[in-house]
């Protein structure tokens, strides 16, 4: 088979940069976007390059950025037009290939495979690309180009971001030199936690895991983690030896579906407490998704069916989101409270959850921001593991108890075992 070429393409501080380049007054200046960014316990959503050389983090308090900086000028989001500059930026990197993948507002995966020769080699296309989208938009963007989305990612996080150029080729042949000689933490997908179990291993860069057996990998994470971790520890080893299949798949944010659903039929009778299990299960199917085709519901709806059979009972009820969400827990919570409202105790021999009134998510609301951003993170992480290794590869600690389905209905497809 061809050797794919991937890009992984970030922009430069993103939402500083939009508002840059809307106010070319600030151009020499230190600029941040802040969530709440008239008051001092705000958080930095964005900082441009000259904010950032005063020591300016995102994620950290306006008020402590404006005491490293106190020229520093303020502004606050202004979400419709980054999503409208990020569209924009998709349709150039869709001039190039036709297979863009949106991983998040200034993050896109594009396969450029079937482009070379088109535009030039590699790297002359990511330089293209960057003049592109810098006269188009005045955001400077950095490419990590790879044979897979892995290690273009990881290109582009380690090296782009860093060098002059904002480009950097991250090959298969190179990874000893580049990838295994970073440290443990740097690696996509090891968190905290994992650093700190690795430590323990004696584990302290990239290149001492990918060096080990995977048996021996899978052995150490399963003392720690329990057998559950195999597919945990395949991951990360993996990851580490640059080794990643998963396609660039174009996101489908053109036609708008009118409702994500699902439905369970359930092999016996189920009670309380085990029915929260269903629902929990149900909500997270639909919910991730919403997420991979970029909707959050504005409408719930909650339905069951109740044994017996002959002269079954049940009900169909929707409510209102305060917010249109795609996040698990925020619908669980909902889904529950409705249930319970309408439900008579009969025990349950079929459920389903559904979400309507589909908004696209990046016309998310701002409010609880913070948290938002980083339950997104993690659901993005998730559903990028459940992506590559099929969803019973994470399920919740509910779903391993005797009322749980996920990880039965994963092995099969449409009613049919795989
Ligand atoms: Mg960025």
């Amino acid at each position: 088979m061809k050797e794919r070429i991937i890009f992984l393409v970030d922009c430069e501080s993103f939402y500083a940069s939009v508002e840059k380049a809307a106010h070319p007054e600030y151009k020499e200046k230190p600029v941040v976007v802040a969530a709440d960014a008239t008051r001092r316990s705000g958080i930095i959503l964005a900082a441009c390059p000259i904010a950032k050389s005063y020591g300016i983090t995102t994620a950290e308090r306006l008020g402590e950025s404006l005491s490293k900086c106190p020229d520093l000028i303020v502004l606050k989001p202004r979400m419709q037009m980054y999503i409208d500059v990020s569209l924009r930026i998709t349709q150039i990197y869709e001039s190039f290939s036709d297979l863009v993948e949106i991983f998040s507002i200034d993050e896109q995966f594009i396969d450029m495979t079937h482009s070379i020769g088109m535009f030039g080699n590699p790297e002359e296309m990511a330089k293209q690309i960057q003049i592109q989208v810098l006269l188009a938009t005045g955001v400077k963007v950095r490419v990590g180009i790879s044979n897979c989305k892995i290690l273009a990612k990881s290109a582009c996080d380690m090296f782009s971001k860093k060098n002059e150029s904002g480009i950097y080729t991250m090959s298969k042949d190179t990874i000893a030199d580049d990838l295994w000689k970073q440290p443990i933490e740097k690696m996509f997908g090891c968190g905290s936690r994992m650093k700190q179990h690795f430590f323990r291993l004696g584990i302290h860069t990239i290149g001492e895991l990918a060096q080990l057996p995977l048996h021996k990998v899978k052995s150490l994470l399963r003392t720690r983690f329990g057998k559950n971790a195999d597919i945990h520890a395949t991951l990360l080893w993996q990851t580490a030896n640059g080794i990643d299949d998963s396609k660039v798949t174009p996101s489908t944010h053109r036609v708008a579906p009118k409702s994500i659903s699902h439905m369970m039929t359930l092999p016996r009778d189920y009670l309380e407490h085990e029915v929260d299990t269903i629902i929990l299960e149900l909500t997270e199917e639909v919910c991730r998704d919403a997420r991979r085709k970029g909707y959050m519901g504005s409408t719930l709806t909650v339905g069951c069916m109740c044994s017996p059979f002959d002269a079954p009972t049940g009900f169909s009820r929707q409510m209102t989101l305060p917010d249109p969400t795609n996040n698990t827990n925020t619908i669980y919570e909902a889904a529950r409270k409705l249930f319970y409202l309408f439900w008579n105790g009969m025990p349950v021999r079929r459920a389903g959850v559904t979400i309507s009134g589909l908004v696209e998510d990046s016309e998310y609301q701002l409010t609880m921001f913070e948290d938002q951003e980083r339950q997104r993170a993690l659901e993005r992480a998730t559903d990028y593991i459940k992506d590559r290794f099929g969803s019973a590869a994470i399920a919740r600690a509910s779903s391993f108890g005797a009322a749980g389905q996920a990880q039965h209905r994963a092995m099969k497809i449409g009613g049919h075992y795989k």
